[in-house]
């Protein structure tokens, strides 16, 4: 960065320059008449970041990467300004300044900024203005970061085929789950549901109809729950329901439902096989005293191992 010369001496004129954008007054011209014009070669950072100064680009372009932007870049075009926050709150401009191609900036220390602020309302009117439009784009960027956060939560918790919940969100929830009919001193019961025969049902029909029977499957889940319920893919072909307070004789019926609703699913659209396509065992626990989230999985697995013995399509208890 090497100091070319002063803006009074320089062919640059004051109404190009946003800050004083429909400021027609020769006192402003004389008191920026003495600020210093740095050069600022193509690829070299604005090293001077720390320091609260105002710049304004006069001739060039500059890539300004917002500290805490996350890779997002606003390009500066000659007339614009950067540092204006910095000087306002006097605190360190901690954004990346890099020249995109050979440029020139006015620098305008704080002082005169200030003094620029007090003694001209056009001055303050064009700064207030500037900061708002600043201000827009930095929330405009925030709502696209936290939409973008959202996402990517809800794809680590659901389950890419079929949309339930995932295991990750299993492990996070069921203790929580647990914890609150403890506390609340309210009946949580599972349903586990596994196929019946799926490898089976992959070999004779593929892959591709196994993944169609998964959702499908999935579906009856979704749809036979309430929306305080939670439907999870547990792994493979077993998913589970978790039902907050509901006791055991009304799980044991959600769970006749989910069974019968199962054997009813369409899973090929060309109606030529008959149903049932498939058909789920399922196994009910409720959370009794004592137990904790791991003792209350295994007595569904030890229902749904059950319902299998028995003959399968079919709950155990
Ligand atoms: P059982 O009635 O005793 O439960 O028999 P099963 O064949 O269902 O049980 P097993 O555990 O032997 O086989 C589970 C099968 O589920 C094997 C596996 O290929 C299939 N499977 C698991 N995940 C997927 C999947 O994402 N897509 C498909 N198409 N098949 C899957
Ligand atoms: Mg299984
Ligand atoms: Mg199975």
């Amino acid at each position: 960065m090497i100091v070319t010369g002063t803006f009074g001496a320089s062919p640059y004129r004051i109404r190009d320059l946003q800050l004083f954008r429909d400021i027609d007054d020769p006192a402003v011209a004389r008191a920026l008449a003495d600020c210093r014009i740095v050069r600022l070669p193509r690829g070299e950072a604005l090293e001077d970041g720390l320091r609260a100064r105002l710049y304004i680009l006069l001739a060039g372009s500059l890539a300004v990467e917002a500290a805490l932007g996350e890779g997002n870049v606003d390009r500066i075009l000659p007339g614009e300004s950067v540092g204006e926050q910095s000087v306002l709150d006097d605190a360190a401009n901690l954004d990346a300044i890099v020249a995109l191609e050979d440029s020139e900036l006015l620098v305008i220390e704080p002082d005169l900024v200030w003094q620029l602020i007090e003694s001209h309302n056009g001055v303050a009117r064009n700064l207030l203005r500037l900061m708002s439009f600043r201000i827009r784009a930095t929330n405009a960027r925030l709502r696209r970061r936290q939409k973008l956060g959202e996402f990517y939560r809800q794809l680590s918790l659901n389950d890419a085929l079929t949309g339930l919940y995932n295991r990750a969100w299993l492990n996070d929830a069921l203790p929580k789950l647990v914890a609150r009919a403890r506390q609340d001193s309210g009946p949580l019961s599972l349903v586990m549901i596994d196929l019946d025969h799926f490898k089976r049902f992959n070999d004779t029909h593929g892959h591709m109809a196994g993944d169609a029977a998964l959702v499908a499957a999935a579906g009856v889940i979704r749809a036979a729950l309430r929306p305080t319920d939670f439907a999870v893919r547990y792994g493979g072909e077993e998913m589970m329901a978790i039902l907050p307070a509901t006791p055991q004789a009304q799980a044991v019926m959600v769970a006749e439902r989910l069974c019968a609703r199962m054997r009813e699913t369409i899973v090929f659209d060309d109606m030529r096989l008959p149903l049932p396509h498939i058909t789920g065992s399922l196994g009910v626990a409720t959370l009794v005293a004592g137990q904790d989230e791991r003792g209350l999985v295994e007595a569904a697995d030890a229902a749904l191992y059950r319902a299998k013995e028995a003959g399968r399509d079919r709950i155990g208890t």
